[in-house]
């Protein structure tokens, strides 16, 4: 089963309003499991909105409405449901004394146009609103494509019906909640289109699906399970997740909200092993960020010398040796020199330097990000003994 909305209203197509009811039930429909697939805003027009929940009603089970059910001649929403659904709109005399009803719970007449809404398609099911007048419905298609929910627009009634009414009654007619259940692999260093090579084949499953998030310099894959208890979702998500790992490898340093700095930091900590850092590139966000993670107590030097200190190899070499705590390891990022070149060297525990090339540098945001990321993560890969890549990275 799969749900598809459709929003009404004017208003919302030109923008003068922002759509947040759309929001509302997407995350609404995720809670429950039901798959959203299609998003329409529709203005207030009967043919225009008839076109488009008969497209929804064929390619989608549910389709859900917001706006358009109040009582002004603009409100043509019932009418067009009615179209859609192959059903004469009819007055419910049931439904008038509802909205005289609540008309008089705070003292007012109803007015006549309020009549307006008493019509609902013949053989829909009213559904209570309690806290507005617009009443809601559910309408089949007498041609057994599946059935619309109208909902109003304002945005505080809608989202009553919605965790009140409609979510409840989606549950029942899906027969149970379905659990989602999200995984993230973090990989960094490696690059999307690289991640993409070597995982694309697996990005195109339905359940599980895979999917990538890119960020400076590291790479979400995500996966996403949807199943009737979450044992069964993490059964479907197991076997990708060990495929994926064996895929990307030394790649993945952790998972879900875990960072570079904040993984890097923790196997700093578990080995006991102080961290000196030399930084010409990023104005000092290298230790900022370990700091941030909760690691400033590893960092035994945070240099940040001239450009004219680093000049030849002798000398990084030297800086980075001479902020090298005994025993622990070293991290230094140099340049740019010319053409904007970068270097990245790490001492490892046993004292060995090793030089990495770095990107051409720029003074962006994302640039130091890179930097950052990069720089940690081959203290990672050197601390972890694995600095070879695939082949098929580089
Ligand atoms: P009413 O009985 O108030 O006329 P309705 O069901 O006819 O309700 P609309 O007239 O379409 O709904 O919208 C009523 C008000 O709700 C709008 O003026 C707007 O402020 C707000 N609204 C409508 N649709 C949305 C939306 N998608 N997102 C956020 N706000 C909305
Ligand atoms: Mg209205």
């Amino acid at each position: 089963m799969h749900a598809e909305i459709v929003m009404i209203g004017t208003e919302l197509l030109l923008g003068e309003i922002v759509d947040t009811n759309a929001a509302r039930l997407a995350k609404g429909l995720r809670s429950i499991g039901l798959d959203l697939l299609y998003k329409t805003t529709v203005g207030d027009n009967e043919a225009r909105i008839t076109q488009v929940l008969n497209l929804a009603l064929e390619r989608s089970d549910v389709v859900i409405t917001s706006g358009g059910l109040g009582p002004t001649v603009d409100d043509i929403t019932r009418q067009a449901v009615a179209n859609a659904t192959g059903r004469k709109l009819v007055y419910s005399t049931q439904l008038e004394r509802q909205i005289a009803a609540r008309f008089r719970s705070f003292g007012r007449e109803m007015a006549d146009n309020n009549k307006r809404q008493a019509y609902i398609p013949q053989g829909a099911i009213p559904l209570r609103n309690p806290v507005g007048t617009a009443p809601c419905f559910l309408s089949e298609d007498v041609a057994g494509r599946g059935f619309i929910i109208s909902l109003p627009g304002v945005p505080r009634e809608l989202q009553y019906m919605l965790d009140n009414v409609v979510l409840p009654l989606l549950v029942e007619r899906m027969g149970g909640k379905k659990v989602m259940k999200v995984r993230v692999l973090r990989t960094c260093a490696v690059g999307e289109s690289n991640v993409d090579r070597a995982i694309g084949d697996l990005m195109t499953a339905a359940n599980p699906t895979v999917g990538l998030a890119a960020h400076p310099g590291h790479t979400d894959v995500r996966i996403t399970a949807k199943a009737n208890t979450e044992a069964e979702a993490d059964a479907l998500i197991a076997p990708l997740e060990a495929e994926l790992r064996a895929r990307l490898g030394v790649a993945i340093y952790g998972e879900g909200e875990e960072t570079v700095p904040g993984v890097v930091g923790q196997m700093l900590a578990e080995r006991g092993l102080k961290l000196g850092v030399v930084d010409t590139l990023t104005g000092g966000e290298l230790a900022q960020e370990l700091r941030q993670a909760g690691f400033g107590d590893l960092l035994s030097a945070d240099l940040q010398p001239d450009q004219w200190a680093v000049d030849s190899p002798a000398e990084r070499a030297a800086l980075l040796q001479s902020v090298t705590p005994p025993g622990g390891v070293g991290l230094a990022l140099f340049g740019p020199f010319e053409n904007n070149e970068t270097e990245i060297i790490v001492t490892g525990i046993n004292g060995t330097q090793q030089t990495f090339p770095g990107r051409r540098f720029k003074d962006s945001d994302y640039v130091r990000r890179w930097f950052v990321v990069q720089g940690l993560d081959w203290l990672r890969r050197t601390l972890l003994g694995q600095l070879a890549s695939p082949a098929d990275w580089n």
